[in-house]
């Protein structure tokens, strides 16, 4: 009878708060996988597969794999001989390319492809000049080799993804300082 009269109360305290804690809550969601196609980074496939690496080592809510043989890529990234940049046509979905301007430059190349990936994955520029920060992009120095997102920048692809955030298609270029 106590037993009863304690389990009523549950459900009343539960009741009055308006909480949906009567049922179990969804299992997390599974993360999202986006299908990156590096087929035609020429010498920086390795590098791109790095980029992607990177970010699956610090994001819980969306990956970055390998287009499997004759599926459609989420993500294209391509090489050419100007700056490193990144069009999007929707959050996960774009097109980067590994630019050969900033790598002889000496910009670090895993930075450079952790960053453009970072654009797809949400992320504006932000160019604080500090190394500490991926999404700096040249506006830290040359000499910088983090190609690690911080926490802050971690943080926010996490809630891209929980939700069903939405990013107007935007074009980013990396931009160093000479031409
Ligand atoms: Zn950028």
């Amino acid at each position: 009878m106590l037993l009863r009269r304690i389990a009523a109360a549950f459900v009343a305290v539960l009741a009055l708060g308006g909480v949906q804690a009567v049922t179990a809550g969804p299992a997390a969601a599974a993360p999202r996988t986006l299908y990156y196609d590096a087929g035609q980074a020429q010498e920086f496939k390795a590098v791109v597969d790095q980029g992607a690496q990177i970010w699956n080592s610090r994001v819980t809510n969306v990956r970055l794999l390998p287009v499997p043989a004759g599926s459609t890529p989420n993500i294209r990234v391509y090489a050419d001989n100007g700056w490193p940049r990144a069009q999007t046509t929707s959050l996960g979905n774009g097109r980067w390319y590994m630019g050969r301007q900033a790598v002889n430059q000496g910009y670090h190349p895993p930075r450079i492809a952790a960053h453009e990936f970072g654009h797809l994955l949400g992320l504006p520029d932000r160019r604080t000049g500090l190394c500490a920060d991926l999404m700096s992009g040249s506006s830290a120095p040359v000499s910088c080799t983090n190609a690690y997102p911080n926490a802050r920048e971690a943080a926010t692809v996490n809630n891209n993804f929980a939700t069903v955030a939405r990013m107007p298609a935007a074009t980013f270029v990396w931009s160093g300082s000479r031409p």
